[in-house]
């Protein structure tokens, strides 16, 4: 059994009485937690030496932050102790004093706490780096990798959103460019957690088009300060960088939502992030309200009430106190409800997700670890003890907004399929289905490239359709067009192969690419193209060559193409082969192999 307690500090008197009822306790299996609204050093300095004195060998855990949380309660500039005198469960805590490489501090922070073998790790880490927020993601990687059966909780320090200096802190000293954890180890111990992000995403999907680590220069092409002053407006442009967290973009990893929001606006319109972006990787904005808020927070506590909680400990993002204000207590009031609380308003939270096997860096979320000593082991908890009940009431005050957002998604999701469509139109040639000659030039040219560097042979076949002017002529345009659709079928079925394309060249030409074909099967299908087309015994009564429809064939082959060569040169000698076959009677396929 864990026995936690929470106070409001402000003198060492205030401590006598749990050092009283305490003093026999074993030092390493308590754990003091300092969340301290007040961010000097010399505070710190004063407050861990009034500590060590009333609690001697006692480890301690501490952060700066930007609001505490105590109870149900946020406060802020205050301090806030949690003391946990444990039963059985060991502590040990440990500190580094550089950050420079996050993925070395994890390892090098996972030495000092082995040989333990912790079943919670709680972790807090300096918040800033030269005024930024650091993006802790190696950092828990690495430690994570050492420690898998274990679950990491814990954030990072804050200075009550100044953005200069944060320090994290224990017993040993006082850092503020590196990371202390304390490492909770016993067989009885039971850990869970939990956590918010309340932010669901609306509206458009944008991709991210130039990104270089954490600064995005553009998205859908354009700056990102362009993108938010179109989409969000001038209240939230003219708030910037402060008023973007109202809007983070939302990003999936591993099928999870998170929120990253801007936190510096450059002047040539780029974005500095909390994380890291990659060209290419899909956003879109979110929202919060109240309404999704209180949702999410029965949710949290429903879950976490499936199992027994003698401590809770909350990690939530500065962001949700700025933009939810008094709301927040919303989501704070029920985990209180659930065991002693304490916490505190970080700059990036640490949670770890057990079914993806990994330790995420989150921001703007809301993170809860629970902690119990149990006589004897968990028993498992039934999935639908789990499942969070949502009043009838709770759904009424909710139906607008459902609606609302129902219905800027669905028109999302209906325009991005509109799109979609659009792109692959602009690459298909409308009366055959076919790609049109602009996806051609694309893809010859990419393949053309491909075989220079692989050295694999290329074979083209360029298609003419016989006296289709004639044809037009006796016949009409009407069936004309029905004609080249009927071509084009032959044509979709002859060359099977992945990389092969077909293409309408233009008027009643249609071009094959081929790709690592030698010029035996370019032949081939070709042959089979001209076949099956005379098969199809399409009556052309004034042609010269047959009664029915034929086409003429060109085909050309690179055994290897080398340097300097181009994809003109290739199409041009395959339209000389082409002209070939029309010279010499129509009808028939001619062709030429070469190897530049
Ligand atoms: P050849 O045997 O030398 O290839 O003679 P041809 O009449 O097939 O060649 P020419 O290049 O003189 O004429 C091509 C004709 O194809 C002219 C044009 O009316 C027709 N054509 C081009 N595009 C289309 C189309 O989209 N629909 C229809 N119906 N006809 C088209
Ligand atoms: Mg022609
Ligand atoms: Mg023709």
């Amino acid at each position: 059994m864990i026995t936690s307690l929470n106070i409001h500090y402000t003198q060492p008197s205030d401590l006598l009485e749990i050092q009283q009822r305490f003093q026999h306790h074993p030092a390493d299996k308590t754990l003091i937690q300092i969340f301290s609204g007040q961010v000097t050093k010399p505070e710190i300095e004063q407050l861990l030496q009034d500590l060590k004195a009333l609690f001697p060998g006692v480890p301690i855990l501490g952060a700066t932050t930007a609001g505490e949380i105590l109870e149900g309660k946020i406060q802020e500039h205050s301090v806030v102790l949690n003391f946990c005198f444990f039963d059985a469960t060991a502590v040990q805590t440990a500190i580094i004093d550089e950050y420079d490489d996050l993925h070395q501090a994890g390892k090098t922070l996972a030495l000092a706490l082995k040989p333990a073998n912790p079943q919670a790790i709680i972790l807090l880490g300096c918040g800033l780096k030269d005024r930024r927020t650091v993006d802790a993601t190696a950092l828990l990687n690495a430690l994570y990798a050492e420690f898998p059966a274990a679950i990491i909780a814990g954030a990072q320090a804050g200075d009550n959103g100044q953005g200069m200096i944060s320090y994290v802190f224990t017993e040993n000293g006082i850092t503020a460019q590196g990371a202390v954890t304390a490492a909770l180890s016993g067989e009885s111990l039971a850990v869970h957690n939990s956590y918010n992000l309340s932010w669901v995403p609306i509206g458009k999907k944008f991709t991210i088009t130039k990104a270089v680590g954490s600064r995005v220069y553009s998205i859908d092409n354009q700056s990102p300060l362009n993108l938010y002053n179109h989409y969000l407006g001038t209240e939230v442009v003219q708030g910037l960088p402060l008023s973007a967290a109202d809007f983070p973009l939302i990003i999936e990893h591993d099928g999870i939502p998170m929120a990253i929001h801007a936190m510096g606006v450059n002047e040539d319109g780029s974005f500095d992030y909390i994380h890291s972006f990659h060209s290419g990787e899909q956003v879109q904005f979110g929202f919060c309200h109240s309404g999704l808020l209180a949702i999410a927070a029965k949710q949290t506590s429903d879950a976490l009430r499936a199992y027994p909680a003698q401590a809770a400990f909350i990690y939530s993002c500065v962001s949700r106190k700025w933009i939810l204000g008094q709301d927040i207590n919303v989501e704070i009031a029920p985990i209180a409800n659930l065991a002693p609380t304490a916490g505190f308003f970080a700059y990036g939270e640490y949670f770890t997700h057990s079914d993806l096997g990994k330790c995420l860096f989150f921001s703007q979320t809301m993170t809860v670890l629970t902690l119990a000593e149990l006589d004897k082991p968990e028993a498992a908890v039934l999935a639908d003890q789990l499942k969070p009940l949502i009043t009838a009431e709770e759904s009424k005050q909710l139906k607008t907004l459902r609606v609302l957002h129902r219905l800027v998604e669905r028109s999302a999701h209906e325009i991005e399929i509109i799109n979609h469509k659009l792109s692959e139109m602009a690459h298909e040639d409308f009366l055959t289905g076919l790609f049109n000659r602009r996806h051609f030039d694309q893809q010859f040219t990419a393949e053309f490239r491909r075989a220079q560097r692989s050295g694999e042979p290329l074979s083209l076949i360029l298609l003419d359709v016989d006296a289709f002017k004639l044809y037009n002529d006796t016949y009409g345009h009407v069936k004309g067009d029905s004609c080249l659709r009927a071509v084009a079928a032959v044509l979709k079925q002859v060359p099977q192969r992945p990389g092969d394309s077909v293409s309408r060249y233009g008027g009643e030409e249609f071009v094959c690419i081929l790709p690592n074909t030698d010029f035996d099967g370019a032949m081939l299908l070709a042959e089979k193209i001209r076949q099956d087309v005379s098969r199809l015994a399409i009556p052309h009564s004034t042609s010269a060559i047959s009664s029915y429809l034929t086409v003429s064939i060109g085909v050309q082959t690179a055994e290897q193409i080398t340097e300097g060569q181009t994809p003109e040169l290739l199409i041009s000698m395959c339209d000389q082969q082409l002209y070939a076959a029309k010279m010499n009677g129509r009808n028939r396929t001619c062709g030429s192999r070469s190897s530049f």
